[in-house]
Formats: C-alpha cells, sequence, structure tokens
C-alpha cells in the first residue's frame, strides 16, 4: 500500500472508514476530492476498537457496493487490508491515548480509543497521507486523533467535517440500518435534546437547567447514557458554561445505541471542532 500510495499526485487526502457507506461518508470524500490532487479510502472493520460484548460480527458489511460508491465519488485508491495483515499473530502493541479516551465513549466501550487510535496509527503509515478526514459525529474521536498526531509529530493535518444528518435530524450512521420502526421514530429525538440543551445554556442557564432542558427532550425508548457540555481541547466536562463548547450525547435502547454532538462556537464564530472551507468566512461576510 506504501508503495503504491507514494506513486500517487499530492497533496493526498486519507479518509478511513468502516464501510456500509452512507452520506457522511461521501460527504467525506467530496470534501477530500476538493481538497486534494489524490484520494485514498480506507475500508476495515477495526476488530480492536470493538469492545468484546459489542457488534464486531454483525457490523453490516457491504464491500461490492461500498468499492462502487467509493469509485463513483471519485476515490483513486481503496485500502481495504484483510484482518490478519493488521494485526498478525504476535501483533501487541497499541498507542495508550490517555485520559481523553477514558471518558464519554471510551467509559461506555473499553478500549475503543486505544483501537481507533493504533488502526488510524497504522493507516496513516500505510498512505502517508497530507490530510486525515474525519466526521464531526464523532467528536470525542477527532479530539483523541488530534491529540495523537500532535503527540507522536505524525506529519498530516487533520481536517473535519459537519455531520450529515436525515431529513428529521438523525445522524447518519451505517448502525441506523439496525433501529426499529419505533426506535427509529424516537431516534431524531437525540438532536433535539442536544440543540434544546444549547439553546438555554444561550439564554442564561446553568449547566444543571439547560441538560436537564435536553433532557426532557429525549424520546422512549431511549434514555441517556451520558448528557454533558465539554471543553472542546481537553474534552472535560464543564461545571459552567463557556464558548466554545461542545454538547455531547449518547443514548440507549436496549442493544442499540445513537451518538451524536452540536457545537456552541467560540465568541468570534469559530467552530471548535469544525474545519472551514477555504474561502468559506469570506463568503459568509459577503
Ligand atoms: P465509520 O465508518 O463509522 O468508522 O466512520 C468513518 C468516518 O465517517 C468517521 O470519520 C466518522 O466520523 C464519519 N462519519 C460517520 N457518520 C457521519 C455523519 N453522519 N456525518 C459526517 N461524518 C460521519
Amino acid at each position: 500500500m506504501r508503495a503504491v500510495a507514494r506513486t500517487l499526485p499530492r497533496p493526498v487526502g486519507l479518509v478511513p472508514t468502516m464501510g456500509a457507506l452512507h452520506d457522511g461518508h461521501l460527504a467525506l470524500v467530496r470534501r477530500a476530492r476538493a481538497e486534494n490532487a489524490a484520494v485514498v479510502a480506507s475500508l476495515f472493520v477495526n476488530p480492536l476498537q470493538f469492545a468484546p460484548n459489542e457488534d464486531f460480527e454483525r457490523y453490516p458489511r457491504s464491500f461490492d457496493r461500498d468499492a462502487a460508491l467509493f469509485e463513483a465519488a471519485g476515490v483513486e485508491l481503496l485500502y481495504a487490508p484483510a484482518v490478519a495483515q493488521i494485526y498478525p499473530a504476535g501483533f501487541s502493541t497499541t498507542v495508550d491515548v490517555g485520559v481523553r479516551g477514558a471518558q464519554f465513549e471510551g467509559a461506555v466501550r473499553a478500549g475503543h480509543f486505544a483501537g481507533v487510535a493504533t488502526i488510524v496509527a497504522k493507516l496513516l503509515h500505510a498512505v502517508e497521507p497530507t490530510s486525515l478526514y474525519l466526521g464531526q459525529k464523532d467528536a470525542q474521536q477527532t479530539v483523541v486523533l488530534r491529540r495523537m498526531i500532535a503527540d507522536l509529530d505524525l506529519p498530516v493535518s487533520v481536517v473535519v467535517a459537519p455531520t450529515v444528518r436525515e431529513p428529521d435530524g438523525l445522524a447518519l450512521s451505517s448502525r441506523n440500518v439496525y433501529l426499529t420502526t419505533e426506535q427509529r421514530a424516537a431516534a431524531p429525538s437525540l438532536q433535539r435534546a442536544l440543540a434544546a440543551t444549547r439553546e438555554a445554556l444561550a439564554g442564561g442557564a446553568s449547566i444543571a437547567d439547560a441538560k436537564a432542558a435536553g433532557r426532557a427532550q429525549l424520546l422512549p425508548p431511549f434514555a441517556f447514557e451520558y448528557l454533558e457540555v465539554v471543553d472542546p481541547t481537553t474534552f472535560v466536562a464543564l461545571d459552567r458554561p463557556a464558548r466554545p463548547a461542545i454538547v455531547i450525547g449518547a443514548a440507549r435502547a436496549g442493544e442499540r445505541r445513537l451518538l451524536d454532538n452540536v457545537t456552541i462556537p467560540a465568541l468570534d464564530g469559530t467552530d471548535p471542532v469544525l474545519t472551514p472551507v477555504v474561502g468559506e468566512r469570506r463568503t459568509a461576510q459577503r
């Protein structure tokens, strides 16, 4: 892979995925296409980032469809290694991402971020991209990976693109196909709960009152695993309102989980997660 990737014109954008593609993945490919001379996508359902009780075996897999969608979206090179190539017998080294990976998704999903950081480090070494493309949907993942890249001096920039949603507000996810009719109907209430938390903060509410306003919006059968307002750099929960911030939430119904977030920009309007499209700010001011 490294030998082939080195023949590509630069800059090179890398879009890592676990497949079962939806428009959130393809929006990352389109962004990478617009900003690079070549786009590499990876498709690897990474066993290391699934906790033992999770759905690794049952994770949706649709290789032929995914490969065709990547090609149609303008991907030059698709890296889809076998598990044994990435983790051969004797594999034992993982990336410990520290405190940012221990809370929230890392607390609910033991070992998740060590698995994510390890596979992304390996993908970066295989492809040697100029830029790594990540989705806002997984906000904690963007913070953990930015930290790893800074801490380990990895020569790549990070581009984070906005969450792509269904018309009713539900964030696209490969796992949405699992939702029952009842769960699917209630699922958009997570995004409304996050937005209600943000609106309450904008209206001057305390963190506790804002979270209560948010909690009231979530519909059964979903219940919150967590709803927090966090610092965008440290991912530590804030105990008093501050800007910028990220309102993060995960909700569960039985085996099904939903994950989402909304951002609260800095006072100068800068979003704490998203990478601006070049020229966007000027267009917005005109
Ligand atoms: P996954 O295949 O779930 O590992 O996701 C691969 C990449 O797509 C990650 O950077 C995700 O954050 C991103 N992604 C997943 N869902 C969305 C979405 N709804 N909108 C934007 N990006 C997304």
